[in-house]
């Protein structure tokens, strides 16, 4: 008998009141008798859950609080690449676009420190001496960091200028492999041809607290997951492209937090967004990889 109050939960909850009208003379019937009715309700569940679509079934790990021992454990967070081209040693558009599997191994270095004092160097001065190794170095973090988060499109650009941005965009060859930041559940693989192009959602709890937010990842060239995927950190989840609105292959990296929906679509702000609107609802990503 100890089985037959949650299947007569489960099936309030999944809205079959003829199984909870069956499930209340079945309990009637077996505590008389002390027939086990496990097994017919088992077969009732399956069926339940094979006519349901992936989505329907997924809906039930988006409601907020829903099966937090459940959920997949957010472990730490790293970078989406673990290396960096050397960027700062490229010469010229044919060297700085090739594909990622045109570079070679003694091409690529750890990924660059994110230090708004080298990032604000003035390109042009850089590349006036761009024998030292130092600019060389300089150049490759100001590529990689390509726009910083709330950061113009401009490689000289501070951060907090420019609201319509509350990303950061990281410069990679197409095809290089997109990292899963955090441990979490893939939430969302859309499209969005004038935005974001091709891109992933993931859902994570924070440790600390279990606070719902979403990594983005944006321009994609190739997806690796499904919708409701248990994802580690560092498991590929695709590749980097040029998919949406942008002419040359970065990953848009972006931290959403919770804004209490079900389904959560990427965050983006109002034409006329301060900044503490943009941060009240994203986060700086490197600081939450540093944070966490
Ligand atoms: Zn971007």
């Amino acid at each position: 008998m100890p089985t037959l109050p949650p299947l007569l939960r489960y099936s309030i909850h999944q809205k079959n009141l003829w199984i909870v009208f069956v499930a209340s003379i079945a309990c009637f019937y077996a505590s008389v008798t002390g027939y086990s009715m496990q097994a017919f309700f088992q077969t009732e569940i399956d069926d339940i859950n094979k006519d349901q679509t992936a989505s329907q079934r997924i809906t039930q790990t988006w409601l907020p609080g829903a099966g937090v021992d459940a959920f997949p454990k957010f472990e730490c967070a790293i970078d989406p690449f673990g290396f960096s081209p050397r960027w700062g040693e490229m010469k010229g558009d044919a060297q700085l676009n090739r594909k990622f599997c045109s570079i070679n191994n003694n091409e690529l270095g750890s990924p660059p420190k994110y230090d708004m004092a080298v990032l604000k160097k003035p390109l042009a001065e850089l590349n006036q001496n761009l024998h030292s190794a130092a600019n060389q170095e300089a150049v490759t973090s100001k590529l990689f960091y390509s726009t910083r988060y709330l950061g113009d499109y401009d490689l000289d650009s501070d951060e907090f200028v420019n609201t319509t941005h509350p990303a950061l965009d990281m410069k990679m060859p197409a095809g290089s492999i997109v990292r899963a930041i955090a441990g979490g559940r893939v939430h969302d693989i859309a499209n969005d041809p004038n935005g974001l192009g091709q891109y992933i959602v993931v859902e994570h709890r924070l440790p600390k607290n279990n606070e719902r937010v979403f990594s983005i990842y944006g321009h994609l060239g190739s997806t690796s997951v499904s919708i409701g995927q248990e994802v580690k950190v560092g498991e590929m989840i695709g590749t980097v492209g040029t998919s949406g609105n942008t002419k040359l292959p970065h990953l848009h990296l972006q931290i959403d937090k919770d804004r209490g929906s079900l389904k959560h679509t990427p965050y983006v702000p109002a034409v006329d967004a301060k900044r503490t609107d943009v941060v009240r609802w994203t986060m700086h990503p490197v600081d939450f990889i540093d944070n966490y």
